[in-house]
């Protein structure tokens, strides 16, 4: 293994950080921290409003009654049932499930009003 390819120093981004026993140092600021490479890259996952994770194409149900923004309007009962979800990237407002749903065409859905049926 070659040194090259330890990350750089968080603190400072020298790149002269070296591995000892098991964290990582930069000898330039004295920063130590821990090197958990399969924490870094695991996919974050989606969890329902229980804490089962969800994945693409779960079949949901609505737990709080929703109103849907588009043309039609209207809103989303409690209990309806939401099949072939898709994960998307957090919307930035909380919407990280996209859905057709019967008479409404795509919408966005929260994870936290949703559970996996
Ligand atoms: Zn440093």
């Amino acid at each position: 293994m070659s040194d090259d390819q330890l990350p750089p120093c968080p603190e400072c981004a020298s790149d002269l950080t070296y591995e000892s026993g098991g964290f990582l140092t930069c000898p330039m600021c004295a920063h130590e921290w821990t090197a958990d490479a399969e924490d870094a890259d695991a996919e974050p996952v989606t969890r329902d409003a229980v804490g089962n994770p969800l994945v693409d194409g779960d079949t949901v149900t609505i737990v709080k009654s929703l109103k849907v923004k588009g043309s039609g309007g209207g809103s989303l009962k409690i209990g309806t049932k939401v099949s072939g979800i898709r994960m998307i990237p957090d919307s930035g407002d909380g919407h990280d499930i996209e859905a057709k749903v019967a008479g409404f065409g795509e919408i966005l859905l929260k994870s936290s009003v949703v559970k996996k049926a």
